[in-house]
């Protein structure tokens, strides 16, 4: 059994999970959203992309962000940077977080229709993206979308992700997520993948970050765990992550992935309180109903009598 006793969970909802949703965020709300996670125990945080403000309006806030949370010392807080422009726009204030993401879809089409360029060049541009983000002391951490298939491509090699993995980690990445961008992945595949990750990857922070697009989120990330994957990414409230087709679900709540751990005796370091608060919050920021399971139907109280 290797079954990790504990697991680090970042929270992606203020960047995963805000980029996707339709409505308009104010900043004050951000950031009183994101200082409640912080509260909440999270050591990881995910708050904004240096993506071009025009493409995705919805985090043109970022540096704002950055700038006004206010959360404990040892929370990490990571930046997403598409390209060797919004690196350049990360740095300028880089005194604000701690990790910056670099990342590439393990699908060829993917990464076309979703950057304009060939994995080949985004990996180049993402190797000398790595050296610098690392010369400047701060952690760099890679990420790998539609590592567990493609919707324009179908099945994606497992060989071909690590393949890419070991780049990045040779390029100095020190995590490297697996993305399931269109939920395509199932708990078989999850655990060989992980397996097959793990061992292939020592010495680096190996990431599941699952999508809950057809209903097998959770049990992927339980599939991963049990083979001894201890990291993992989630978005309070059931946040964005690619809703693609419109009207699914995208990335799995960390509610509801904090309370199969705690259940099963895997500690996240989390209040789980706290993190349904914050994701109540978001629904009254949103202003509608969010429906991840924990937000509806509350947190298991095993002190009630049976009846
Ligand atoms: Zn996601």
């Amino acid at each position: 059994m290797t079954r990790p006793s504990t697991v680090r969970i970042r929270e992606v909802g203020p960047r995963d999970g805000f980029q996707n949703e339709p409505e308009h965020i104010s900043t004050d709300h951000k950031v009183e959203l994101i200082d409640a996670l912080g509260r909440a125990g999270f050591t990881r945080i995910e708050v904004a992309s240096f993506v071009r403000p025009d493409v995705i309006p919805q985090l043109a806030d970022g540096v704002e962000v950055l700038r006004r949370i206010d959360v404990p010392d040892d929370v990490r807080l990571m930046v997403l940077v598409p390209n060797s422009k919004g690196l350049d726009n990360a740095l300028a204030v880089r005194e604000t977080f701690h990790d910056a993401a670099i990342f590439v879809s393990a699908s060829e089409t993917h990464n076309g229709k979703n950057v304009n360029r060939t994995v080949a060049e985004t990996m180049a541009d993402n190797d000398v993206m790595a050296t610098r983000i690392r010369g400047e002391g701060l952690g760099c951490a890679a990420v790998i979308a539609t590592s567990f298939g493609c919707p324009y491509e179908g099945r994606v090699p497992l060989t071909r992700v690590l393949d890419l993995a070991e780049r990045f980690a040779e390029a100095g990445a020190t995590e490297v997520g697996f993305g399931d961008t269109t939920g395509m992945a199932n708990p078989g595949y999850a655990g060989e993948f992980f397996a097959a990750a793990l061992d292939r990857l020592p010495g680096v922070e190996v990431t599941a970050h699952f999508h809950n697009t057809r209903g097998q989120g959770l049990a992927n990330a339980y599939a991963a765990l049990e083979v001894g994957c201890s990291s993992f990414e989630s978005s309070f409230g059931e946040l964005g992550g690619c809703p693609v087709p419109a009207g699914s679900t995208g990335n799995i709540a960390t509610e509801d992935l904090v309370g199969m751990f705690h259940e099963m005796g895997v500690g996240t370091g989390l209040d789980l309180p706290a993190v349904i608060d914050a994701a109540r919050r978001a629904q009254t920021v949103l202003g509608r109903t969010l429906t991840s399971h924990s937000l509806v139907a509350g947190q298991i109280d095993w002190h009630l009598q049976s009846v």
